[in-house]
C-alpha cells in the first residue's frame, strides 16, 4: 500500500510502527456552524482510508478533534446572547448528524479542546522549561527559531517563511520571530477563560491537535491527515511543538486533501457559493454527496456542480440496483450448486483491480470504476442465467468492496420509507393481473409510477427499484 507523503513529497510504501496497528490523527472542525461539503471532504476521504486499512487487517485507533474554543464560537455566541458551550454542543451535535448522514464512521476518540486543558497546560509549561516557548505579559509564544526544522513540512525555510508568509502568520510586536504562533493567550473580558501559571486565558488553535495526538495515541503516530489549507502553518507547529516537547518525531505520514471548489470557484461565504451539507442534503441523498467526493482521487481538486452531482446520482442508483436485482435473483434462483463453467477466479479479477486503485495512495476514482465494472459483469451474468451458488459468489464480492467505499450498504435499503407500501400494492396489483383485472393492475403501475418507482416483471417475480 502506497501513499503520498507530504512531508517528502513522495508516494511512500506505508509500513506501521507496530505491526498491525495504525495510528491516525485528522484534524477536526471548529464547530461554530453547520459543516459545508469542502469539510465534508476529509470526512469521507479519511473514513475511506480507515475503511480500508481495517479491510487490509489492520487495527486502526482513529481520533478526531472537535474544536470547541474559538473566536468564531464566542463570536456566534455573543451574537445568539448565549454561552460558547451552548453553540459548540449544539454544532457538535449537528456534525454528528451530518457525519452519521455521510456514514463517516465514529472516531475511536472526539476529544475537545475544553476537556484537555489540563494536559494542554502541562504541554505549554514542558516547552517553556525546555526553551522552546517564551512568556510576554500573559501571553507564551512557540519560538521558532528554537527549533531548526521548522518549515520542514511546508518545505520553506525560515527566512523565506518570515519574508512570505506575512499574510498568513500573525503580526505582533511582543514576538521575538515574526513566525513564532501563541500557544496561550490571555482573556479579553467577556470571553470564556481558564486558569494557568501565566493567568487567566485560552490556548491558541495549534497545541490543541499536539496535546490530543499524544494523548490518544502516544508521541509518535502513523498518519496524520487534513486538508491542504493546514499544511502551514498549522501542521508545520503542530510539529514543531510536539517534537520539542516530544525529542521524538511526530508523524511518520502526512496526508492531505485537495479543495472542493463550487462552479470553479474558490468556495467562501462572502461569494455567496458556500452551502453546507444540511444544504446539499436536502436536495440529494446524502449517499451521493458521499459518492461525489469519492469519484475523485483525494488529492485532486473537485468542482461541486448539480451537473455532476447528479452524475453521481445516477451512478450510485445504477449501482444501488444491480444490488437489488441480485439479492432478487439469489432468492429466487432455483439452479443451486457452482456450474462446472463457472470460473470464480473472473469475480476475485475485480477485487483485485480495486485493490490495485486504493494500494495506489487510495484512488478511490479507479475504485469506483472497478465495481462499476463488477456491476456490469453482474448484470450480464444475472441475464445469462448463472448458479445460485456463483451469484452468492458475486454478491459477497459487491459487498465487500461497496463497504470498504461505505456506499450502498444494507441500511440504505431498508431505508426506503415507503417500501412496505410499495410492496402491498405490488401484491394488490399481481392480485389484479391473476384475476385478469388488467384496467386495476395498469392503475396500480400508475400509481408506482407516480411515486417515483419503476417496476419490472421477470420470471421470479415482480422487483422494483427507484428511477
Ligand atoms: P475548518 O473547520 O475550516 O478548520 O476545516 C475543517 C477541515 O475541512 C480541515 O481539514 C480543512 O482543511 C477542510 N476544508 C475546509 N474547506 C475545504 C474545502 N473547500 N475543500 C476541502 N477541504 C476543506
Ligand atoms: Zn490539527
Amino acid at each position: 500500500m502506497k501513499l503520498y507523503n507530504t512531508l517528502t513529497r513522495k508516494k511512500e510504501e506505508f509500513v506501521p510502527i507496530e505491526e498491525g496497528k495504525v495510528k491516525m490523527y485528522v484534524c477536526g472542525p471548529t464547530v461554530y456552524n453547520y459543516i459545508h461539503i469542502g469539510n465534508a471532504r476529509p470526512y469521507v476521504t479519511f473514513d475511506t482510508v480507515r475503511r480500508y486499512m481495517e479491510y487490509k487487517g489492520y487495527e486502526v485507533t482513529y481520533v478526531q478533534n472537535f474544536t470547541d474554543v474559538d473566536d468564531k464560537i464566542i463570536k456566534k455566541a455573543n451574537e445568539e446572547n448565549t454561552t460558547m458551550e451552548v453553540i459548540s454542543n449544539r454544532y457538535i451535535e449537528e456534525c454528528f448528524r451530518d457525519a452519521d448522514g455521510l456514514n463517516v464512521k465514529r472516531a475511536s476518540y472526539h476529544p475537545r479542546v475544553t476537556e484537555e486543558m489540563d494536559y494542554i497546560i502541562e504541554m505549554i509549561s514542558n516547552l517553556i522549561e525546555k526553551g522552546h516557548a517564551y512568556e510576554d505579559n500573559g501571553t507564551v509564544y512557540f519560538d521558532t527559531k528554537s527549533f531548526p526544522e521548522y518549515g520542514k513540512l511546508s518545505k520553506k525555510n525560515l527566512d523565506e517563511l518570515i519574508a512570505g508568509a506575512s499574510d498568513r502568520v500573525a503580526v505582533d510586536d511582543a514576538k521575538k520571530n515574526p513566525t513564532d504562533f501563541v500557544l496561550w493567550k490571555p482573556f479579553k473580558p467577556g470571553e470564556p477563560k481558564w486558569k494557568s501559571p501565566w493567568g487567566e486565558g485560552r490556548p491558541g488553535w495549534h497545541i490543541e491537535c499536539s496535546v490530543m495526538a499524544k494523548r490518544y495515541l502516544g508521541p509518535t503516530i502513523d498518519i496524520h491527515a487534513g486538508g491542504e489549507d493546514l499544511v502551514f502553518p498549522h501542521h508545520e507547529n503542530e510539529i514543531a511543538q510536539s517534537e520539542a516537547c516530544n525529542g521524538v518525531p511526530f508523524a511518520k505520514y502526512w496526508i492531505h486533501n485537495g479543495f472542493i471548489t463550487v462552479d470553479n470557484e474558490k468556495m467562501s461565504k462572502s461569494a455567496g457559493n458556500f452551502f453546507t451539507v444540511r444544504d446539499i442534503a436536502a436536495e440529494f441523498p446524502y449517499e451521493v454527496i458521499r459518492f461525489f467526493i469519492l469519484n475523485g482521487q483525494y488529492r485532486s481538486p473537485i468542482n461541486f456542480s448539480r451537473e455532476l452531482m447528479e452524475s453521481c446520482q445516477n451512478g450510485l442508483e445504477r449501482i444501488k440496483n444491480c444490488k437489488k436485482d441480485l439479492a432478487y435473483y439469489i432468492e429466487n434462483c432455483s439452479d443451486i450448486d457452482l456450474k462446472e463453467n463457472e470460473n470464480l477466479d473472473e469475480i476475485e479479477k475485480f477485487k483485485l483491480q480495486f485493490e490495485e486503485a486504493m494500494d495506489d495512495d487510495f484512488n478511490t476514482a479507479d475504485a469506483v470504476s472497478a465495481v462499476y465494472e463488477l456491476v456490469r459483469f453482474i448484470n450480464k451474468n444475472s441475464k445469462d442465467g448463472v448458479s445460485k451458488a456463483y451469484a452468492k459468489k458475486e454478491m459477497d464480492m459487491f459487498k465487500t468492496l461497496t463497504t470498504i467505499l461505505g456506499i450502498a450498504e444494507d441500511k440504505e435499503a431498508a431505508v426506503d420509507k415507503d417500501a412496505a407500501k410499495i410492496e402491498e400494492l405490488i401484491a394488490k396489483r399481481t392480485e389484479a393481473k391473476k384475476n385478469k383485472d388488467f384496467a386495476a393492475a395498469d392503475a396500480i403501475r400508475e400509481e408506482l409510477t407516480a411515486m417515483g418507482i419503476t417496476i419490472k416483471d421477470t420470471r421470479q417475480g415482480v422487483q422494483w427499484f427507484r428511477g
